[in-house]
């Protein structure tokens, strides 16, 4: 057995936006904790980049404040598709689109100047009676923090990796050389999937294509995009492509006792939200706020809380992904009444309650959906038949 050669209040393993903003949220109250991370900063990851309102006044919690001069303010969401597009403007301020490096390093400040102690570069093996080892030294927590994403080790280990839902697609993520052209985040539909674009800098946006597909070959993925195509064919791609999978993932619970998970490794909704960096800070001040009262189910519901509308808005919009006549519909609908559009993007945000919007839309959406659904059942029946 490796005898114990320190202590303290919370370990947590991973430092990626989670984790470090759980660690901050902890210092904010006064409570020891170290973070073991795997890599070396500043940490890149596929992402789309955006940082959504939410994001911003949750960061602001924690004391970071993330400025248009580290990226590019954006003011509302655009989609678009073959023959339609509709835009709105957020209702609670604007987001900031931010190179994920850039990010982390503004977080990894933070987390400095309140004291945060954190091992780079180092694995740890979870022991049991509430130990960890990390580089061959054994370190004695109280509470254990799994922020180590999508395929958390401690969700397994903690036998917290029951899920209610689950559901995978797949990100690619370039970013180019080129002066953003629009306000918003835009987000173009096709049959293959989605590509987003985030204006990150005066002068570079960041370009994600999701689909379901696996195995499609990345020099095609603006086949189905023709007018991305034409806008970056002369723009130079500035970074290195990368790949990351976009879950759905619900969690039956995601702490039990002792140990707590928060971010992607607490499940999340599918990237096309744009909401997976709101709810990992959102979470990790949850969670401090439960630590601090001793209680783990506190954070449970909490958690349960913060993710309701991102899964709910994500269904919306994986069912436009599944049925192309649905989002060509959907698509016909908002362009036609952009006011429907303006409701749904303040919902998305919080600023309208979901159950308001189905109470007053619901009649004229519904009615529409039972169209959409009607035609997409008669394409079925076609495409059966041949
Ligand atoms: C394609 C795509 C586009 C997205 N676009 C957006 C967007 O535009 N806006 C938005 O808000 N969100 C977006 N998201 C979601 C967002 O990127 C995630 O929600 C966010 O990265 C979650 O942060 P995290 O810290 O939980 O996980 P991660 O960023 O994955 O960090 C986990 C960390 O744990 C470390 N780790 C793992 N295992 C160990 C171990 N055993 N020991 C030590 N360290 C370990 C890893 O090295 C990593 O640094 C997108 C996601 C995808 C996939």
């Amino acid at each position: 057995m490796t005898s114990v050669s320190r202590s303290t209040d919370v370990v947590i393993l991973g430092g990626g936006p989670a984790g470090l903003a759980a660690a901050i949220a902890l210092r904010q109250k006064d409570i020891a904790c170290l973070v073991v991370e795997a890599l070396q900063p500043a940490i890149d990851k596929g992402c789309g980049e955006g940082l959504m309102p939410e994001a911003l006044a949750a960061l602001g919690e924690l004391g970071i404040r993330v400025s248009e001069d580290d990226g590019h303010l954006f003011r509302g969401i655009r989609f678009v598709n073959p023959e339609h597009q509709v835009d709105a403007f957020f209702q609670n301020g604007t987001g900031i689109g931010v190179r994920r490096t850039k990010l982390h390093q503004r977080i990894l400040d933070r987390a400095h100047a309140v004291g945060v102690e954190m091992m780079f570069g180092s694995r740890a093996k979870l022991l049991h009676e509430r130990r960890i080892s990390v580089n061959g030294a054994a370190i004695q927590y109280r509470w254990l923090i799994g922020a180590d994403g999508q395929a958390s080790s401690v969700r397994k280990w903690a036998g917290l990796d029951a899920t209610r839902k689950e559901g995978l697609r797949f990100g690619f993520r370039r970013h180019y050389k080129i002066a953003p052209w629009s306000e918003y985040v835009e987000i173009y539909w096709g049959s293959a999937g989605q590509v987003y674009v985030t204006p990150i800098a005066s002068d570079a946006v960041c370009v994600v294509f999701i689909t379901r597909d696996r195995n499609l070959q990345r020099e095609n993925i603006f086949d189905d995009f023709p007018e991305i195509a034409r806008r970056l064919q002369d723009a130079p791609v500035i970074s290195k492509p990368r790949g990351a999978v976009s879950a759905t993932r619900k969690l039956h619970r995601v702490a039990n006792d002792y140990v707590a998970l928060v971010g992607d490794a607490s499940g999340s909704a599918d990237s096309i939200t744009g909401a997976g960096l709101a709810m990992s800070f959102r979470q990790a001040i949850a969670l401090a706020k439960a630590i601090e009262m001793g209680d783990l189910k506190l954070y449970d519901d909490a958690h349960r809380a913060i993710g309701k509308l991102p899964h709910a808005m994500g269904s919306l919009m994986l069912m436009m992904d599944r049925w192309p006549s649905l989002e060509r519909h959907a698509m016909k609908v908002l362009s036609a009444e952009p006011a429907l559009f303006h409701h749904l993007l303040g919902v998305h945000v919080g600023m309208e309650s979901l159950s308001r919007f189905a109470w007053r839309q619901g009649p004229r959406v519904g009615w529409h959906w039972l169209q959409a659904a009607f035609i997409q059942r008669q394409e079925r029946g076609m495409l059966d038949a041949a």
